[in-house]
């Protein structure tokens, strides 16, 4: 088994050593253990403030240098707390196990890993410590694999040893239909597919990296969210099957770090939306809604979110490069969100778009964009709505109770 521990698991020494309870524990039920560890909560963000106290935009091979450091503090305190148990442990960086990367600092992916290390360990009754978030290039360069990482290290290696589960423990106690600082009758879920996950993690949940649940889902990982500090099942998330019973919608995630981007007058001709956001994806930066209407009297607007740290570089490049993309005008909005309804349910009904427009309409909440795949629809308001919008979505689509769940396929519950 792999246990992974966040950075609230790990926030100072005494949770520490509850984490080591934790782990010794499992070890007595029989299982062998892989350990992986973030930062202690805020120290990633704190290390980043450092490098950008001297200097806006750091080299990033310097960064990961920085900010790979707060993990291996977390890894050697957590194997200190086991060997005081009487429990052997060893802690080990990226690069120790041998976690291998492309060369993309700051959100590097996992190449190969290797695990003889670990099953070395493993094999001497040890428990391996491993620093979540970092591996190692090509060139022996630290990487780090993006904010959250720590989560697919912990997937990455339960599918390198072919573990029997993925525990990623945190502080809260599974996946809930959405966040219930927001909404207090928000449920946990007891299952949910890779799926949905992968939407919810797309669409602004941070209960678990995109990446994570990718991975999970390509290598058939099972994975359980669930909480350090408070006994229970969690969240299991795995495959769709056919007693797994589909609400239409299961859960409301919502984005408030969006940024809105529209050329206006872009002459209507091929190589258009290249032209418009070449430049963008050349700078690294990642798109998300892209949004290009009819055109009329051969123009058209062409709108495109994206995160709201890169809006700034990106209507540089866009105003730089405007002459180019013949658009007429250019502007931006930093201050939407967006509000995604997603549920495997929802393949099978009709209506779900309608009724998401009636209860925002409902509250005189204004849609600015929409965007919809099979499981999933997206909208994008402005900031000041995203409360209201988030609340009475969740009572509209009957999320607060236990719902009657319909059977994935055909049955009534049509809401259009
Ligand atoms: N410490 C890193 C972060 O804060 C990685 C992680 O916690 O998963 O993003
Ligand atoms: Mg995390």
């Amino acid at each position: 088994m792999v246990q992974k521990f966040g950075g609230t698991s790990v926030a100072d020494c005494a949770r520490i050593e509850h984490v080591a309870d934790l782990v010794c524990k499992a070890r007595r039920a029989g299982d062998d253990l892989v350990v992986v560890v973030s930062a202690m909560a805020g120290e990633t963000d704190r290390l980043l403030g450092l490098g950008k106290s001297i200097c806006q935009r750091p080299s990033l091979r310097e960064m990961d240098v920085l900010l790979s450091s707060g993990e291996q503090v977390s890894m050697a305190l957590l194997a200190i707390a086991l060997e005081k148990r009487g429990q052997a442990a060893r802690s080990f960086t990226g690069a120790q196990v041998c976690i291998r990367t492309d060369r993309d600092h700051g959100k590097a992916r996992i190449e190969a890993i290797e695990e003889g290390k670990l099953r070395a360990a493993l094999a001497d009754h040890c428990v391996p410590v491993v620093a979540g978030f970092q591996g190692v290039n090509a060139d022996g360069d630290i990487t780090t694999l993006g904010r959250g990482g720590s989560d697919t290290t912990a997937v990455a290696l339960a599918a390198a040893l072919k573990a029997d589960e993925c525990r990623i423990y945190t502080d809260v106690d599974g996946v809930y239909t959405t966040d219930p600082r927001m909404v207090p009758e928000a449920r946990r879920l007891a299952r949910i597919t890779f799926d949905e996950m992968l939407e919810l993690s797309g669409q602004g949940s941070k209960v678990l990296q995109v990446r994570a649940v990718e991975f999970a889902g390509k290598y058939n990982v099972p994975l359980r969210v669930l909480s350090t500090f408070k006994q229970g099942q969690g969240t299991l998330i795995t495959y769709e099957d056919d007693v797994m019973e589909a609400p239409v919608v299961s859960a409301i995630a919502f984005n408030r770090d969006e940024a809105e981007i529209t050329l206006i007058g872009v002459p209507d001709q091929p190589g258009a939306a290249f032209q418009v956001l070449g430049p963008v994806s050349e700078a690294g930066i990642v798109v998300d809604m892209i949004v290009q209407n009819v055109a009329r009297d051969g123009r058209l607007d062409f709108t495109f979110t994206l995160h709201r740290n890169d809006y700034s570089q990106a209507m540089e490049i866009l105003q730089a490069n405007l002459k180019n993309s013949g658009a007429q005008r250019l502007v931006g909005n930093d201050r939407v969100v967006k509000i995604s309804l997603v549920g495997v349910g929802m393949r099978s009904h009709s209506g779900v778009a309608t009724r998401m427009f009636q209860t925002l309409a409902g509250q005189g909440i204004n849609i600015r964009l929409v965007a919809t795949s099979e499981i999933k629809i997206s909208v994008v308001v402005d900031e000041k709505h995203l409360e209201a919008g988030v609340r009475a979505l969740h009572a509209a689509f009957g999320l607060h109770q236990p719902q009657p769940r319909n059977q994935a396929a055909g049955k009534g519950g049509r809401a259009g």
